[in-house]
């Protein structure tokens, strides 16, 4: 899950242009590199856009400017994404070779190198050293913590939790759902090992859960945590029943909530 070429490449970023404040200024690593930042509105659904304009010989990202009304956090992201397509080789490469890399979702064939640019912007806005120092010698971060991460260095709460599932070596899972359904599933290596790997998108949410309570209150930004068990969010899983604690954010739109699962004893 976790590369360490592109760690190792954000933290020489960070290094040699001196961007090591936190939270890290994805714009300002942007100027230093003379890359020309076109903020306008684009449309609904557009995020970013890097190109090589061969006559001038610079690159430019293309961004959604903040009169359109779109989060600061989410524009962080962007950036930093397109500037994935900038650093890692083989992504400036070709655009080098005048491919246009589009962002819009969908329209990307390439969904490898759109996988490693999120990696990389996940990397660049949350530096390692800073995910270990809250991660502590306990190697571990509940939902209040990762909330905290989200919000001190102004990413969005699923990018930070996702980031910490990176490393966390406790047997836990990150659920996104919304309207009460599963949509993604991410389990930690050690919670593969003991056969909790699989969630189908589109299953129910156990209704006793927190996840399916901040959804009925309609709360936003509110943490919820339940003890459970592997049986009401793993039934396919027959065998020694484990404990589980549910911790659950509502992140206030859409119907979405994100739970993160951690088996504590086992
Ligand atoms: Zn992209």
């Amino acid at each position: 899950m976790i590369s360490v070429r592109i760690e190792t490449l954000c933290e020489d970023i960070r290094k040699t242009l001196g961007c090591t404040a936190l939270p890290v200024d994805p714009k300002a690593i942007a100027q230093q590199e003379r890359i020309l930042l076109e903020p306008d509105d684009y449309g609904n659904g557009f995020d970013g856009r890097i190109e090589f304009l061969l006559p001038e010989r610079l690159f430019v990202i293309y961004y959604q400017a903040e009169y359109v009304q779109v989060s600061e956090v989410r524009v962080r992201f962007s950036l930093a994404h397109e500037l994935g397509h900038f650093y890692i080789d083989s992504h400036r490469e070709a655009l080098c070779q005048g491919y246009a890399h589009d962002s819009e979702q969908g329209l990307m064939a390439d969904k490898q190198r759109e996988r490693e640019a999120d990696s990389f912007a996940a990397s660049l806005l949350i530096p390692r050293n800073e995910l270990d120092r809250r991660m502590g010698s306990m190697r571990f971060m509940d939902m209040g913590q990762i909330v905290q991460m989200a919000d001190d260095l102004q990413v969005s709460v699923p990018a930070a939790a996702i980031r910490y599932f990176g490393y966390a070596e406790e047997k836990c899972a990150v659920i996104l759902s919304k309207d009460g359904k599963v949509k993604c599933h991410l389990p930690s290596d050690s919670m593969r090992e003991i056969g909790l790997a699989f969630m189908k998108p589109g299953t129910q949410l156990p209704p006793k859960s927190a996840a399916r309570r901040l959804l009925q209150t309609e709360s936003s930004r509110e943490i919820q945590g339940i003890e459970s068990t592997t049986n009401e969010w793993y039934p396919q899983r027959t065998y020694n029943t484990l404990p589980l604690y549910e911790d659950s954010f509502s992140l206030g739109y859409d119907g979405r909530v994100l739970t993160l699962l951690s088996v504590w004893k086992a």
